[in-house]
């Protein structure tokens, strides 16, 4: 087999919590990842080993070179194994918006992990391409495993959370302002954390019921939404349409809002549309092996 495609899921973060700094620059959180249907569609395919590895992208805006995640995931498998022969192309259909706090280059980038284990026959397990995801990108290893998690350590260390199906709906909208992870993390940095929030078991008391949380916390939206009127109209247009409850996700700006009655939904849906916002209706991922 010379050639495979595979979906690769966006995330959402339920809770995302931001500890100390550590030593080598990386921040440690507390958060729960939830893997949403929203994806990009991946192909690998064998090409001349003398053509390295290629990348295209329906995408204009993301780098096809060596900056793309999936050419750094791909470089350091071929190196974690030894493999010389490293003809490659990789197709990305992009449908995740970049930059927009989803994961969208980092689930692109696992997808190629577990596409290269098939198609080199390498049978490596799931522990073995997080560690290799994980030099590329802190949300990688979650992007391998999928389903629910809760991450901690940089991202990399996580507990995977079994839920029953879940009973609710995910809205997803990119208001068109992309962020900095990086810039994000400075301004969170600067500023006081709130001594009152949801906690981690809030949700996970939700969801172990199947149920949306009710409430939800993500620190970065306190550096972030002040000074980003979309993404703060968004969410309140998520909110006044009937929304269980509605957050940013990662270091934004997309705002993602759970919905449990359709009427709800559509009314959300309608409504952003008439204040010039695209969004897409998802579903949770459950687990997967
Ligand atoms: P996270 O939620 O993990 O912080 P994000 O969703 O905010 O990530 P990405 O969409 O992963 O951000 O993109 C961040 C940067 O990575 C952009 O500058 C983009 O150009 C670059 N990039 C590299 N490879 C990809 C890819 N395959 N898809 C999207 N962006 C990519």
């Amino acid at each position: 087999m010379h050639t495979l495609t595979t979906e690769a899921y966006a995330k959402i973060n339920l809770f995302l919590d931001v500890l100390d700094t550590r030593a080598d620059g990386y921040h440690n959180i507390k958060s729960i990842m939830q893997q949403v249907s929203l994806c990009d569609k991946v192909t690998v395919t064998k090409i001349d080993a003398e053509s390295g590895i290629t990348v295209t992208c329906t995408d204009p805006d993301v780098p096809t070179d060596e900056r793309n995640i999936v050419h750094k995931c791909a470089t350091r498998f071929f190196e974690h194994f030894g493999i010389t022969d490293r003809g490659i192309h990789i197709h990305i259909e992009k449908n995740i918006p970049s930059c927009g706090g989803l994961a969208g280059g980092s689930t692109d980038g696992a997808a190629v992990l577990k596409l290269l284990n098939e198609l080199y026959d390498i049978h490596a397990d799931r522990e073995t391409l997080c560690e290799i995801g994980v030099k590329v990108g802190a949300d990688v290893p979650f992007c391998v495993v999928g389903g629910t998690c809760i991450c901690e350590g940089i991202g990399e260390i996580l507990t995977p959370v079994k839920l029953p199906s879940l009973r609710y709906k995910v809205l997803i909208s990119f208001p068109g302002e992309g962020i900095s992870t990086p810039v994000a993390y400075k301004a969170l940095d600067a500023l006081p954390r709130p001594a009152d929030h949801a906690t981690i078991e809030d949700v996970l008391g939700s969801i172990a019921k199947g149920e949306p949380p009710r409430e939800m916390y993500n620190a970065f939206e306190l550096a972030v939404l002040p000074n980003h009127d979309k993404a703060r109209l968004v969410k309140k247009i998520m909110l006044d349409s009937g929304a269980v409850s509605s957050m940013m996700s990662g270091s934004g700006s997309t705002i993602f809002g759970l919905f449990e009655d359709d009427i709800a939904l559509d009314t959300a849906i309608t409504s952003l549309s008439s204040a010039g916002f695209d969004s897409h209706v998802c579903a949770p991922v459950p687990a997967h092996n």
